[in-house]
Parts: structure tokens; C-alpha cells; sequence
């Protein structure tokens, strides 16, 4: 961890100190600790524990606020409860803002005015970025990123061959020895990202994704140096390193000058490159960028891909990833595939936007350290899981797979976890 000195503090205030954001302003006044936050947060629900109050989020990042922005602060800090930008505080900071909140922004929704309680969370973080208080584990996933194009350093010559095998798995698969994994060809329709995730750990969404993709006739392709859709500086909040993983995917699409962008299945991924990117590049994309989900319902709907309507016998549930669903507002999409395919689809309670964090977002997946806090919050979405008596769990996200595959096996579900392009590509209906 660094030294706290005036320097990085005064780095950490400039955050505060931004006149330019009204927004800022006006979420850090507006709190009236009405409590009504409590219920809607994963991490309060399980403990009990006041600290763990959204509200109380809220108050220290504003109690730090009115001690360096304010008059009756600046002057009598006692009086309104002003805090010091102190080591104490600063450890308080990372607990709560890293280890305590997912940003999955479930308590915006329910807090009584409307306070951005996720956006003070993030903005909290970006004072930790300033002044050098991010938790080594989350940095060094960054810090893969920036250094080898993907977050869980794959070279280049091992994600190759792992395509390649896959293209032969594809030809098996669909019966065509013409069957492809295009590579870094140019001028096509599509330019597909993975999370690395996928070749490292789940090969079999990458094929899924290009039977679809073969079922659909499409003109796409792959990249081999940038085809990382994560973006972990937007869970630390350095702005810096977020904008160069989003750059480097905007300089891929026009190298390879594809008409449009899949966002694979990966909720703060999708967020961050569709909703955040322009606005830290400061510019538009002059492409268009979907998600995955919005294109295969595309497919179906336009009958583009005929999938069997009996093909899932089993119960189904669906989880909605907090970044896709309640801040991506992609929530009917994968229900209509869904409905598709399962005869028995059953939602979990509640659902939509107003879904429960599985526990595996915000970058908690990276930080080690709150392994036994990532598992107790996921209790919550494993009695959703065992009230709904599904026996496959659907998700569009790759880090809500990572976390329900470990909630799966931690609290004995015994369900299938599934990506939406994995059951779409087993329903497929080949001409
Ligand atoms: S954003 Fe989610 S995890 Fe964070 S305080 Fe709000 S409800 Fe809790
Ligand atoms: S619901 Fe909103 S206003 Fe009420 S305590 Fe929570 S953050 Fe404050």
C-alpha cells in the first residue's frame, strides 16, 4: 500500500473538489438516512451489519466531502459530522468500496430519492486510484490487461491453437469441413469479443457462439490481439488504464474495419466498452456495438437461426447480470430466447431489474482477500437458485458463471450453470 502523504491526498480530494460534475454534488447532499437502502443490498442482508448500510457508503465518502468542501466543515468538522482524509479512513474506504459493494446498483433503485448510491461507491474508488490505495489483486488483473492485451495474460500463440482445435470441434460439430473460426480477416460484418475466461477456462462458449454464428450465414471475425471485452479499470476507477483497454478495442475495429461490434457475454464488459467508452474517449463510435444477446434474439426473431422449440426438457431459471439488465436495460431479450427453447422457464424471485447480485461483480472475483465475503453474500441468489427448483441456471455474463459455479458447488445446488450462446447452439436447427 502506498504512504499517505499531502501530495496523494490532495490527488484523492481533486476527485471531490470537481465543480464540473453537478451530478457529484447533488448525490453527495442528499442523503436523509430514511434506511430504506438496507434491504436491497446483498452485503447488509447478510451480516446485519450497520457498516455495511448503502447508506453508509454513502455517508463516508460525503463526511469526507463536507470536511474539505464545506464551510461548517472546513471550520467545525464536529458539527456535521466531517471526516479526515486519514489512514483510518482510507482503510474504511477500501473495505467498504472494494470489499463491500458489487456497484450492482440494486439500491439506486430502491432509495426513496433516488440517490446514485453505485456512482458515489465508483466515484470513491477513483480517489483510491488517485492515491494509490487499489488492492494489489483487482491492479494486477489492470495490470495484465494493459501489459499482455488480456486480462488473464493468454499469449497469443496458446489462444490460437486453442482456436484452431475449436475449428475443428466446429466441423465436427456441424458436419462441414468448410466450417470456420475466422481470424483477423478484414472488412467483415462483425468483429466478435470473447472474456478470457472463455479460452482459458470455457472453450466451449467460443464454439457455441461460432455455430451460431455459421448457423446465421454471418460475415465475422475474431482478433487475436485485442479480443478482451472485460475492463477491470472500470471496477478500480482509474480512468486512465479503463480508457486504454477501451482504445485499444476502438483501434481494433477500425484496423480491421468491421461494420459492427458483438459485446460478448459479459455484463461490466458491455457496460463499460458501450455505455462508458465514448465517454472516455470523449467521442462517439461511428460503428454500431450490440451484445451478443441482442443479436442471437435478432437471429431467432428474424428467423435468421431456427432453434427447437422442445429442446430444453429440464427447469430452467434465468440470472440477470446487474450490468447487462439494471444499468444495460437488456432485460426482455434473453427471455424471448429463453422462451424459444425451455418449456419450463422459471423466473427467480425478484427478477429483471430488480434481480439480487449474484456476488461476483464489481471485481470481487479479482480480490482473493474477500473470498469468504463473496461466498456468504452469494447465499442470497442460492436460495433464489433452489426456490425455483431449476436444474439449469441460465446467465449472459462470464463472471456471473465464474460466481455461480463456486455457489453451485459451496452451498450444494447441484444445477447446471449455462451461457445463453451455449443453449442456443445446442437448439440449433442446421439446414
Ligand atoms: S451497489 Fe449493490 S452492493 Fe453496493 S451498496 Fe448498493 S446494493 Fe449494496
Ligand atoms: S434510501 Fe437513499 S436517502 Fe434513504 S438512507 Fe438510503 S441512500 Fe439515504
Amino acid at each position: 500500500m502506498t504512504v499517505l502523504t499531502k501530495t496523494n491526498i490532495d490527488k484523492g480530494l481533486a476527485i471531490l473538489k470537481n465543480t464540473q460534475d453537478s451530478k457529484l454534488i447533488t448525490n453527495l447532499n442528499s442523503c436523509v438516512h430514511c434506511g430504506l437502502c438496507g434491504e436491497s443490498c446483498i452485503y447488509y442482508l447478510t451480516y446485519k451489519d450497520p457498516r455495511y448500510l448503502p447508506a453508509q457508503k454513502v455517508d463516508l465518502i460525503t463526511s469526507i466531502y463536507k470536511r474539505y468542501c464545506t464551510f461548517i466543515g472546513k471550520n467545525i468538522p464536529f458539527l456535521t459530522n466531517a471526516k479526515d482524509l486519514d489512514e483510518k479512513n482510507l482503510k474504511e474506504m477500501v473495505d467498504l468500496f472494494f470489499g463491500a459493494c458489487t456497484m450492482c446498483g440494486r439500491c439506486n433503485l430502491h432509495c426513496s430519492i433516488g440517490v446514485d448510491i453505485a456512482y458515489l461507491v465508483r466515484t470513491g474508488r477513483m480517489m483510491l486510484a488517485e492515491m494509490g490505495y487499489i488492492p494489489d489483486t483487482i491492479q494486477s488483473t489492470v495490470d495484465a490487461s494493459i501489459n499482455t492485451g488480456n486480462n488473464m495474460g493468454i499469449t497469443k500463440e496458446e489462444f490460437i491453437d486453442t482456436l484452431n482445435w475449436l475449428e475443428d470441434d466446429l466441423k465436427d460439430e456441424v458436419n462441414d469441413e468448410k466450417a470456420r473460426i475466422p481470424v483477423d480477416e478484414k472488412d467483415k460484418n462483425i468483429l466478435y469479443t470473447l472474456n478470457p475466461r472463455e479460452p482459458k477456462f470455457f472453450p466451449l462458449s467460443i464454439s457455441a457462439m461460432a455455430k451460431i454464428f455459421y448457423a446465421a450465414k454471418e460475415s465475422w471475425t475474431i482478433s487475436t490481439s485485442m479480443y478482451d471485452i472485460t475492463n477491470y479499470g472500470y471496477f478500480t476507477g482509474n480512468k486512465e488504464e479503463a480508457s486504454i483497454i477501451v482504445k485499444r478495442l476502438f483501434d481494433e475495429m477500425k484496423n480491421l474495419n468491421a461494420k459492427e461490434l458483438i459485446l460478448a457475454e459479459c455484463g461490466h464488459g458491455s457496460r463499460a466498452f458501450r455505455w462508458e467508452g465514448p465517454n472516455y474517449l470523449k467521442n462517439k463510435y461511428d460503428f454500431k456495438t450490440i451484445t451478443s444477446v441482442e443479436l442471437i434474439a435478432d437471429y431467432i426473431k428474424t428467423g435468421r437461426i431456427k432453434v427447437d422449440k422442445e429442446k430444453l426438457k429440464q427447469r430452467i431459471t434465468l440470472h440477470d447480470p446487474c450490468n447487462l439488465v439494471r444499468n444495460g436495460g437488456i432485460v426482455n431479450e434473453q427471455r424471448y430466447i429463453i422462451n424459444q427453447i425451455a418449456k419450463d422457464f422459471v423466473e427467480m424471485t425478484p427478477h429483471g431489474i430488480d434481480n439480487l447480485c449474484c456476488g461476483g461483480g464489481g471485481g470481487q472475483l479479482a480480490m482473493s482477500e474477500y473470498n469468504e465475503r463473496r461466498m456468504a453474500i452469494g447465499e442470497r441468489k442460492a436460495d433464489q437458485i433452489k426456490n425455483t427448483s431449476a436444474q439449469i441456471v441460465i446467465t449472459p455474463c462470464h463472471n456471473c458463471v465464474d460466481q455461480l459455479i463456486q455457489i453451485n458447488s459451496y452451498y450444494k445446488l447441484n444445477v447446471q450453470i449455462k451461457t445463453l450462446a451455449e443453449i442456443v447452439a445446442d437448439a440449433i436447427i442446421l439446414e
